[in-house]
């Protein structure tokens, strides 16, 4: 098959969260599966600048009819992933203020609806010429391209048959716009319906992308389900239910890039280890406890977070728990960014309790490694979540989750058994900071316990969240669009 990924995020020319991680990992593994997988993302300044990526321009000028009668003018570039084509699709006119990965995201509808359609307009300027089978979208900022591609290209004879699948990383993202960006994109009035683009009366992108793709998809089996629910469903369960019903609706657990994290061969931790020789990971634990300023006591356990700080992931079920927390035996390692609110809150804890709490405000590649190899635990109490990747990367490095049972954190983590000896992580259901502290205290034991802790780590490390294993769950899934993609074709 020829695939194109189309993701406003890749790693590693830019990353803001989990989208990155799978949108720079299925590629490799699907190449591998020997199709032909092309990504094309915005282009963003800072990897054009980025002398490790050798950017090189391959169109210089492609007109895109805008729905005011002007013309917006494209370019393309290219870079490779492994040896993944990449395509940057950009222009003059947007995503020129992303210098850094906290600044990709550019406010407002015009630059995705521009991206979506260059995109697609990029396939006919490329040389030599290749048109993929399937195009799969991620999120809200990818929304339009299914929408474009079946709207406005449907005669084409090359464009018209490709089948277009669109993953949800994040229902609450949903890009939510007037009803007056319609004709400014150049889509027909008529869209703005119920069964179409219109949400709440709004234009809802994320919802343009489910609609008009083939096939539909997000990154848990329970989340799968847990968004066809009003509790979860973000105003979109109904649709949901409806594209579930329509048998257009799967779940598939993300992986991560084995190659990248791997405590055996990772440059950013201070000492290599494996599941069968874990001696490196006292060191990193160690030179964590020293980098962060916290006592570096070998007895004391670490808990770890490497998040965005925002409501989704629980922490005001952390902030209820701290003064318990604050009595225990351990030491708190946070490294994240987002709201001002939490980034406030945890810099003040940090301040009151610098024996106890290191807080890192900023992103942070290279220190997130260095907190998934020198921390035992991993805290992911989230109020919700799609898929997680923060667990499966704990997992890797022998840090073991603590997590909400939702979405991917409960499709990944079972509670370990002390009395059976299986199990990768402790787990709790109700959204309650006393359930929070219940768990811990479970994870305190094991850790006291030197039979049980040696089990648990080294169930950790046998966990296999690989993208390995969901390139085969997308191969299906895009074959599926296939078809039906040509069965609509011949109704046609
Ligand atoms: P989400 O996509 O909701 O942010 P995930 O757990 O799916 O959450 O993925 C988060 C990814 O981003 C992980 O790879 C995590 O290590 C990384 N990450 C999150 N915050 C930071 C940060 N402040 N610095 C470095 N990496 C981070």
């Amino acid at each position: 098959m020829k695939i194109l990924i189309v993701s406003a995020e890749v790693s590693p020319f830019a990353k803001v969260g989990g989208l990155a991680d799978v949108a720079g990992a299925l590629p490799k593994e699907l190449t591998k599966l020997g199709h032909d997988v092309r990504v094309a993302m915005p282009s963003y300044p800072m990897i054009e600048n980025d002398a490790r990526y050798n950017v090189r321009p391959i169109v210089d000028d492609i007109s895109i009819c805008w729905g005011d009668g002007s013309t917006k003018h494209a370019f393309v570039k290219t870079t490779t992933l492994d040896k993944v084509p990449v395509y940057l699709v950009g222009s003059d006119e947007y995503f020129r203020e992303a210098i850094e990965s906290k600044k990709i995201y550019s406010s407002g509808w015009e630059p995705y609806a521009f991206f979506a359609k260059a995109t697609i307009e990029m396939l006919k300027n490329i040389e030599p010429k290749w048109i993929p089978d399937v195009i799969h979208v991620n999120d809200w900022h990818t929304g339009f391209l299914p929408v474009y591609l079946k709207v406005n290209y449907s005669d084409d004879p090359e464009l018209g048959h490709i089948a277009t699948v669109s993953t949800i990383h994040n229902l609450a993202y949903q890009g939510e716009f007037d009803f007056d960006i319609l004709a400014a994109a150049g889509l027909p009035s008529d869209l703005f319906a119920m069964d179409k683009l219109e949400c709440y009366g709004r234009v809802n992108f994320l919802k343009a992308g489910l609609v008009f793709s083939d096939m539909v998809n997000t990154v848990s089996e329970t989340y799968a389900c847990e968004i066809q629910t009003d509790e979860y469903g973000c105003r979109l369960d109904g649709l949901l239910r409806h594209i579930a019903y329509q048998d257009k609706l799967r779940g598939i657990i993300n992986g991560i890039d084995y190659t990248i994290f791997d405590p055996a061969n990772d440059s950013a931790i201070k000492a290599a280890y494996r599941r069968t020789d874990t001696a490196g990971k006292a060191k990193c634990k160690s030179a964590l406890q020293k980098e962060m300023g916290l006592p570096t006591k070998k007895s004391v356990p670490v808990i770890g977070m490497v998040t965005r700080l925002t409501d989704q992931k629980g922490l005001d079920l952390i902030k209820k728990a701290m003064p318990k927390l604050m009595k225990e035996n351990l030491q708190l390692v946070i490294l994240g960014t987002g709201d001002p609110v939490y980034e406030k809150y945890f810099t003040q804890q940090s301040k009151k309790y610098p024996e106890k709490i290191s807080v890192t405000i900023g992103f942070n590649a290279a220190l997130a490694q260095r907190i998934y190899a020198g921390s035992d635990f991993f805290l992911m109490p989230s109020r919700f979540e799609p898929c997680g990747l923060g667990q499966m990367i704990a997992l890797r490095y022998g840090s073991i989750p603590i997590v909400r049972r939702t979405g991917g954190l409960g499709d990944t983590i079972f509670e370990f058994n002390p009395a059976k000896g299986n199990g990768n992580g402790f787990v709790f259901d109700k959204y309650d900071s006393k359930e929070l502290t219940s768990a811990i205290d479970r994870a305190l034991a094991a850790y006291a316990d030197p039979a049980s802790w040696l089990k648990i780590v080294g169930n950790a490390m046998r966990s296999d969240y690989s993208t390995k294993r969901c390139a085969a769950q997308y191969e299906s899934l895009y074959k599926t669009a296939m078809d039906r993609r040509n069965t609509q074709a011949l109704a046609a």
